[in-house]
C-alpha cells in the first residue's frame, strides 16, 4: 500500500532581508503583518523595519506575512541565525 504524503501544515519558506521588503508595486517598504492585529487590538504600529518575510505554501494558495525582528512568530524563528 503506498503512502500518501500528507504534511502537518503548509509548507513554509522565510526569507531575510535586512533592509525590508519592498512592495509588489515599489511604492514603499512592507509593514510588519502584526499591525494588522494591532489596529484591531488599538495598539501603536509597529515601528520596526520588517526584514522577515515568511510565505506559506497551502497548496491552493500563498500567504505572505512580513515580520520585523521582534515580531517574528516563534515557529517561524529559524533553528539557527547563519552568519551573513
Ligand atoms: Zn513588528
Amino acid at each position: 500500500m503506498d503512502a500518501i504524503h500528507d504534511h502537518d501544515g503548509p509548507e513554509v519558506r522565510i526569507f531575510h532581508r535586512p533592509a525590508g521588503w519592498v512592495l509588489p508595486d515599489y511604492t514603499d517598504l512592507a509593514d510588519c503583518t502584526t499591525n494588522y492585529h494591532r489596529a484591531q487590538d488599538g495598539r501603536p504600529a509597529c515601528t520596526g523595519i520588517a526584514v522577515w518575510k515568511v510565505v506559506e505554501d497551502h497548496g491552493m494558495h500563498l500567504t505572505i506575512g512580513f515580520y520585523c525582528d521582534a515580531d517574528l512568530p516563534a515557529e517561524h524563528q529559524p533553528a539557527t541565525t547563519p552568519a551573513v
